[in-house]
């Protein structure tokens, strides 16, 4: 008796892991990149490192099941109230507790082409209808968005830059945008690399959930704090809307490592600043290789850029026979593409080499 939409779904594809692809091809593990799932290069905050040993040695307690410390944390770097805080085992949890909150069987959830694959997988998952509205030079194309907004819609899920394109809206876009949705329409703005914007081009969004009751802003620990691994995001709205995702939400949802690690990388400003520098000059680094090998590739905001090459699926195998792990994103309806993560300076070389070899370049 499972529903036809669950049957239809494929799994969430994350990127190769390293173990299986040495086991699969004969390779030393150390002797592979792995450029495949956004992750920071420049691995943990060391001062989130720092918090692990002091959780292990409590480690026989429950976590705080509200996440008192961290978010006073995030209150106090962002000027937030906790009661309009909610905290996620990754971000990914956030977005399907908001799916939760809204959708059942005959609603509606809109998004664009080329959108984060949790999105559809929230929505069918729970019945609901999903309004794939066309992208627009591989961005999000708001007008196209509101206009596929019915009496139904109850989600709108906008990634901002968005995963796996690395386009970017404006945010005077987004705030005419978020003005023209209607009310009872819950408004999910993922910033998971939200970080790596460059200053000038950041926006207020966590000052517009007072002025839209219908926000909740999405964040993540995952990539420029490079928790991936302990999987915790937190969601900003109205006290109101909190309320309710916490109904849902289950006990004990972020672990205690998770819980200290992210408190102590927020404070790591250093780290972070490194990580966003580390990652511009990373992305020239990949530009001005597509260049040289003579591909087209779309300019990113994010830590990861997608790259035409082609019969992607045939470069990727030819990358992987070479130990270099990158994501193919023919799920996402991009089967010419690779998306690549910006990694250290010699990775993304390593990759560029891998590329030209292939393409014979
Ligand atoms: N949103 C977007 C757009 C992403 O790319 C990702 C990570 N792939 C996430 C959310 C989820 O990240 P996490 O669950 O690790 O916070």
């Amino acid at each position: 008796h499972v529903p036809a939409a669950i049957r239809s779904l494929a799994p969430y594809q994350p990127g190769k892991p390293i173990e299986e692809l040495a086991r699969e091809r004969g390779l030393r593990e150390t002797d592979i990149v792995k450029l495949a799932s956004n992750e920071n290069p420049l691995g943990m905050s060391p001062k989130a490192r720092a918090t692990l040993d002091a959780t292990a040695a409590e480690g026989a307690r429950y976590p705080d099941g509200n996440g008192f410390v961290l978010k006073e944390a995030i209150a106090r770097k962002f000027g937030v109230a906790p009661k309009r805080l909610v905290l996620g085992n990754g971000s990914n949890d956030v977005l399907e507790l908001a799916a939760r909150i809204v959708l059942q069987p005959g609603a509606e959830a809109v998004y664009s082409q080329y959108a984060f694959a949790v999105y559809p997988l929230v929505t069918q998952a729970l019945g609901a209808r999903p309004v794939e509205v066309p992208a627009k030079d591989y961005g999000h194309d708001l007008e196209a968005m509101l206009g596929a907004i019915t009496p139904r819609t109850r989600i709108v899920f906008l990634a901002n830059p968005n995963n796996p394109t690395g386009t970017f809206v404006p945010g005077e876009a987004l705030e005419s945008f978020l003005a023209r949705v209607p009310e009872d329409v819950l408004v999910v703005l993922d910033e998971a690399y939200g970080e790596y914007l460059d200053p000038t081009e950041r926006y207020e969004s966590l000052a517009w959930v007072d002025r839209f009751p219908n926000l909740l802003v999405c964040r993540t620990f995952s990539k420029i704090y490079g928790l991936a691994s302990l999987r915790v995001g937190y969601g900003v709205a109205r006290p109101e809307l909190v309320d309710v995702i916490n109904r849902i939400r289950q006990p004990f949802n972020v672990n205690a490592f998770a819980l200290a690690a992210a408190a102590a990388a927020l404070e790591d400003e250093a780290f972070v600043a490194r990580s966003a520098e580390l990652n511009r000059q990373g992305l020239l680094q990949l530009y001005e290789g597509f260049a040289r090998l003579g591909l087209r590739w779309v300019p990113s905001r994010g830590n990861f850029v997608m790259v035409h090459v082609g019969d992607a699926g045939a470069v990727n195998e030819a990358l992987l026979d070479r130990g270099v792990i990158v994501r193919p994103i023919a799920g996402y309806g991009l089967p010419e593409w690779l998306r690549v993560t910006v990694g250290l300076p010699e990775e993304n070389a390593r990759f560029l080499e891998a590329l030209a070899d292939i393409l014979c370049i």
